[in-house]
């Protein structure tokens, strides 16, 4: 070897999918503490109007379901691949899992815990936004709804109850709802902010999705502490094999896969 050179490490190329708070913070330590030993790419869905900053690059857009995305780690050399999307994105843990396994290359799920309701809260646990539909006429008034755009749709036809709509990002047609008001509004939130919400919009009930975090829970403890009912809408199960609940675990499995 000549002197003053080193023999070049092959660097590793990880795939997280994102959309994920949990997703960006990988990303960002990955990219800072093994720069030299991985390359690090961040898909996104690209729901949102505006791109992100993220640490390490960055692709938008689905892949084409399974076979897509098999091509696409095959083409770009993908050695490892984090699953870090949200708890309730389960079509896409799905096709990770399946052409993770098919390729093969290494594949860990990133998971966050579900939220612990607070002792006292009136909590009503249902399966999928139908569930919550459903059980929402015998139980509410006016309902602070929570569960995002791609959920809107299963509460139409509830003539009778008035929406307080909460999404990030303006929708490009209004909410399929008959009586509502839409706002917007980026995580994190505050429990004195949530207060003043459900005070203000006189709430009786919250639907949500069971999906952690602390950039959302203020809602919880806020609905819990004005004894608003939440109705919570049980996450789909984990996919199969390894599966990680906070950033510290997925990087410690991404150092033992690199
Ligand atoms: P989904 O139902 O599981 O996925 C639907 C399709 O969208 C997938 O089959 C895939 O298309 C594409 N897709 C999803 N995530 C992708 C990613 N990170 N990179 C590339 N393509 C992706 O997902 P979803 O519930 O619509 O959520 C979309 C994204 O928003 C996810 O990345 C998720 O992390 C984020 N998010 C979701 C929620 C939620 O409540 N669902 C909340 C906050 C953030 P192809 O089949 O063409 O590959």
């Amino acid at each position: 070897m000549a002197r003053g050179t080193m023999s070049a490490m092959p660097v590793k190329h990880l795939l997280i999918l994102g959309g994920t708070t949990e997703a960006r913070e990988l990303a960002r330590r990955v990219s800072l503490m093994m720069e030299k030993k991985v390359r690090v790419t961040t898909s996104l869905a690209g729901r949102r109007p505006t791109t992100p900053s993220l640490a390490g690059e960055v692709r938008i857009g689905g892949f084409g379901g399974i076979e897509g995305m098999k091509t696409y780690i095959a083409e770009n050399a993908v050695d490892v691949v984090i699953d870090a999307t949200h708890p309730f994105a389960d079509q896409i843990s799905d096709h990770a899992n399946a052409a993770c396994a098919g390729v093969p290359v290494p594949r860990l799920q990133v998971m966050r815990p579900g939220w612990r309701m607070p002792p006292g809260a009136t909590v009503l646990e249902v399966d999928g936004l139908d569930g919550g539909a459903a059980i929402l006429p015998r139980v509410a008034r006016r309902v602070f709804l929570t569960t995002g755009q791609g959920g809107l749709e299963a509460f139409s036809g509830l003539d009778d109850l008035w929406f307080l709509v909460r999404l990030m990002d303006a929708p490009k047609d209004p909410p399929p709802l008959t009586d509502f008001q839409l706002i917007t509004g980026v995580p994190p939130f505050t429990i004195q902010g949530e207060q003043s919400l459900l005070t203000e919009h006189d709430i009786d009930t919250l639907v949500t999705k069971d999906s952690g975090g602390e950039g959302t829970e203020a809602k919880i403890t806020a609905a819990a502490e004005a004894g608003v009912t939440i109705i919570l809408i049980r996450r789909p199960a984990a996919e199969p094999g390894p599966l990680a609940e906070t950033v510290d675990e997925a990087f410690a499995w991404v150092e033992d896969h690199v």
